[in-house]
């Protein structure tokens, strides 16, 4: 049967060194995930991490330019390590949720932070705070046949060459093992799915004309460009 209106096209991220590419399905994100950047907004340090999306056509390419977002009066970074899946299911043990991992890459988790504490505090979705046009740039990623799965590193994060955000995989809370097994348990993972792992300590403010560089050493690294609002 024939569509009604174009079909969109699949967002996708590239695979370092391959001229191939890796279709994203959905945008799954963890809402708290290091214990400096709990208490940096001042959160309770021992309640469970939770999950919440982001839509697939909110990627946004290395090197992109992201329009200063409406609504917003203070726009923050939050880089964060992407697991990308190559397969899922329901009820993922721990032991097994690292078979169904493609790659890794370097993300930023953009926020609309009034909004989300806006939100937060009326009780309402999220969405608004970090759901919105181009809020999920992602690197290219790197396979795990090539590089295996990092549970140490560097990740870091600087605006105009200083450093913002200065964090290790290693102090992720919940790893990428237990991520995926948490969030299987909430919903059915599959190929394509991208997960979002939660940013270390160091959000801060972006304006119109920020340069913004990234990385987690040993996979990558991520540049974007805060422009004038659209
Ligand atoms: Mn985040």
């Amino acid at each position: 049967m024939s569509f009604v209106i174009p079909a969109h096209a699949t967002p996708s991220i590239p695979v370092a060194g391959t001229g191939q590419a890796f279709p994203v399905r959905r945008i799954w994100c963890v809402g708290r995930n290091y214990l400096e950047h709990i208490r940096e907004l001042g959160n309770d340090e021992r309640q469970p991490p939770f999950f919440f999306a982001k839509h697939a056509d909110m990627l946004a390419p290395d090197g992109v330019t992201v329009p200063y977002p409406s609504l917003t009066k203070d726009f923050q970074h939050e880089v964060e390590l992407a697991v990308a899946l190559k397969s899922g299911g329901l009820n993922i043990a721990a032991d097994k949720a690292l078979d169904h991992v493609y790659g890794y890459g370097v993300s930023i988790d953009l926020t609309r932070r009034d909004l989300q504490m806006a939100s937060r505090k009326k009780e309402q979705p999220w969405e608004i705070g970090k759901s919105f046009d181009q809020s999920a740039p992602c690197g290219a990623l790197r396979p795990a046949s090539e590089i295996g799965h990092p549970s140490k590193g560097k990740i870091w994060l600087s605006v105009n060459g200083a450093e913002r955000q200065k964090g290790d995989l290693s102090e992720m809370i919940w790893n990428v093992a237990e991520i995926i097994s948490k969030l299987s348990l909430q919903v059915s993972l599959g190929a394509g799915d991208l997960i979002l792992t939660g940013t270390p300590a160091g959000v801060a403010a972006l304006s119109p004309g920020d340069n913004i560089e990234c990385g987690v050493d040993g996979i990558g690294t991520l540049k974007v460009q805060i422009a004038e609002p659209a």
